[in-house]
């Protein structure tokens, strides 16, 4: 018997596709498991050498075509460049046209929706038909089914909430297509990235994050010493952040990432629904806090209410034994 891997809706996905040196990222893979319940998956790529990164893409389980657009415009992902391309390749008979919430997928999907007249679905958590989304709101607590009449349907869609396509036992076809003149409206100026040798925050299998209640920055070293045997990414709440002991990129919730690891461990953490609508989805939730009447009890699988400074040192001697 034939077995399709996508239902036979009518549907023609493309991906837009986010790429880190040479590799698809993780809500790439999950934007093409969602492509694929509404039918075949193109992916596009676009920058300078473009074709190195499609071989990368043509990999994937899954897309059937790799459209490759080569200029050196397209290099950071500005959506100023991006949404043009996109609305040259539309013309294609694409039904659908899908990226992964990321800054990236956030940045390129509504501006390419408002040039064709569309309105993007952010955020789509499940995929009920080719034109019945699922998404949530008000920071997680309402539960929202949105269907479309556009006839080109823009998303992004929630990369924790479907699983990756494997980045091996494709064999898509690699296309070039026609690069779109630059813009030049908007111009990169530079990278700001911290530097870190510990695993990222939104595919690590672990994660801990630290709240208000570890006082400062230099207490953070606490949590450090328990992710290292736990190979856990350390991720913070905004309070922590706004008070400057994080970087942002470290912010997890309704303005920050989304995660859904198989442990999250949150520590000195009350467990805000801004905070929760971030990480909910994890598999385990575990919380240590002094305050048993915190909210984040009713959230977490396993809770200790004990002083953070006296029960994450403990905790990280006996995982290190
Ligand atoms: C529009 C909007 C968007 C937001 N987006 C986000 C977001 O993306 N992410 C986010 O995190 N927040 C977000 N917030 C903020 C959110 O509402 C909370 O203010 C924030 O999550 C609180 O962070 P916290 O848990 O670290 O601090 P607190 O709420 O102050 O909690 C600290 C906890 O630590 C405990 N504690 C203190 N000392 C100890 C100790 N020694 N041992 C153990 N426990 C201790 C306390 O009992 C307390 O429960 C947003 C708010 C708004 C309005």
């Amino acid at each position: 018997m034939l077995r399709r891997t996508f239902s036979v809706l009518g549907g023609k996905v493309l991906v837009v596709a986010e790429m880190h040196n040479g590799n698809v990222a993780p809500s790439t893979l999950a934007a093409v498991t969602a492509g694929l319940k509404v039918g075949p998956v193109s992916t596009l790529v676009a920058g300078k050498n473009a074709a190195k990164t499609a071989a990368a893409l043509a990999n994937v389980k899954g897309v059937e075509c790799v459209l490759v657009a080569e200029g050196e415009h397209y290099e950071k992902g500005m959506p100023e460049e991006y949404a043009p391309l996109i609305a040259s390749v539309v013309k294609d008979g694409y039904t659908h046209i899908f990226a992964g919430t990321s800054a990236f997928g956030k940045n390129v999907i509504p501006r390419a929706a408002a040039k064709a007249d569309a309105m993007p679905i952010t955020d789509v958590t499940e995929v009920k038909d080719d034109a019945t989304f699922v998404r949530f709101m008000y920071a997680g607590n309402v539960v929202c089914t949105v269907k479309t009449s556009d006839p080109v349907k823009y998303a992004t869609i929630r990369g924790t909430s479907f699983e990756r396509a494997p980045t091996e036992g494709g064999s898509a076809e690699i296309k070039e297509v026609a690069a779109t003149k630059a813009g030049g409206t908007s111009r990169w100026i530079e990278d700001a990235i911290a530097a870190t040798d510990k695993p990222d925050l939104q595919t690590a299998v672990n994660v801990i994050v630290g709240g208000r209640g570890l006082k400062n920055a230099e207490n953070f070293k606490l949590l450090n010493d328990l992710a290292e045997p736990l190979k856990a990414a350390v991720g913070a709440t905004r309070a922590v952040v706004d008070a400057g002991c994080c970087p942002n990129e470290m912010q997890i919730g309704q303005t920050g990432k989304t995660v859904a690891p198989n442990l999250y461990l949150g520590c000195g953490v009350s467990g805000a629904i801004q905070h929760v609508a971030g990480m909910k989805d994890s598999k385990v939730i575990a919380v240590i806090n002094n305050d048993a009447d915190a909210p984040f009890f009713h959230v977490a699988d396993y809770g200790l209410v004990e002083d953070l400074f006296v029960a994450v040192p403990k905790l990280t001697s006996m995982v290190k034994k």
